[in-house]
């Protein structure tokens, strides 16, 4: 691992094993809830700004630092994901110098065909978001998924191909790290908290990744769950579930929250916290 504030590098252990539900922090909230007042409705545009350029992004292939990672796993066959994909879809973004990585949770068919990560229709509502509270996606992110290959229908990953694409993003967060410019990392729905905060029961044959409440998980991991060193982490509803609410003010303004306490520690260093 690199202590990005040292800039001395150690064994990388980038997945904590934790038992995050029960940490103080999440105390009191109710899983599939958002308990927010007097919610902003939020006007989203489908088509942000910078869509031309994440598109172009998706197609150029993989640039600088990820390069050897995509050669390495391009033709990966470590579980049977690789079975119904056209590619491996690593990631997309800035890998130089990203103040934000985000985690979401495999290729969807548009993604599939066109070899980037958040394309499809719900990537698009993430982009928009990201414009809305003043992030970058194309410059100031990385953004790559849980597994790499797409699963059939778009369902959710099972626990072997997350725990099979795992050192795959160990290696990714490794090189990512390395450049010192990170300033928080985005877990974008359960199966990306579940690959990172959920390391041990993983591993346990029979876990199931569904049994996870990601809504009793939202906002900020506790620094003290994650290896010295790393930056702060924080946990969000996926685009997909946004959307599949119908854009719901109440949940539209509760995700914005979100987005904008990510921003605002990463630019201001404040830290705001709109889940406790
Ligand atoms: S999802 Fe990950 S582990 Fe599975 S085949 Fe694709 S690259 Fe390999």
């Amino acid at each position: 691992m690199t202590d990005i504030h040292s800039g001395e590098v150690s064994r990388f252990e980038p997945v904590p094993d934790h038992e995050v539900e029960n940490i103080g922090i999440y105390s009191g909230r109710v899983d599939g809830h958002i308990n927010i007042t007097a919610p902003k409705p939020v006007e989203i545009d489908f088509v942000a700004p910078t869509w031309d350029s994440v598109l172009a992004s998706a197609k150029v292939g993989i640039a600088g630092p990820m390069r050897a990672t995509w050669k390495k796993w391009k033709d990966c066959t470590a579980c049977s994901l690789h079975g119904g994909r056209q590619q491996v879809v690593l990631g997309s973004g800035n890998p130089s110098t990203p103040k934000y990585l985000l985690w979401g949770e495999g290729p969807g068919e548009e993604e599939d065909q066109n070899g980037g990560p958040f394309i499809g229709r719900t990537g698009q509502l993430l982009s928009s978001m990201l414009n809305e509270v003043g992030i970058n996606r194309v410059t100031d992110c990385y953004l790559g998924n849980a597994v790499c290959c797409r699963p059939a229908k778009n369902r959710t990953p099972e626990r072997e191909e997350l725990l099979a694409c795992r050192p795959r993003l160990q290696e990714q967060m490794g090189v990512l790290l390395s450049r010192g410019t990170v300033r928080v990392v985005v877990l974008i729905g359960k199966p990306a908290f579940v690959t990172f905060m959920k390391g041990k029961e993983l591993q346990r044959d029979g876990f199931n990744v569904g049994s996870v409440p990601i809504g009793r998980n939202l906002g900020w991991v506790e620094q003290e769950l994650l290896p010295k060193g790393w930056p702060r982490v924080y946990t969000v509803y996926h685009p997909s579930y946004i959307a599949r609410l119908g854009h719901n003010p109440a949940e539209m303004a509760a995700w914005k929250a979100d987005w904008e306490a990510i921003r605002y520690w990463a630019d201001e260093g404040i830290l705001l916290d709109p889940r406790k």
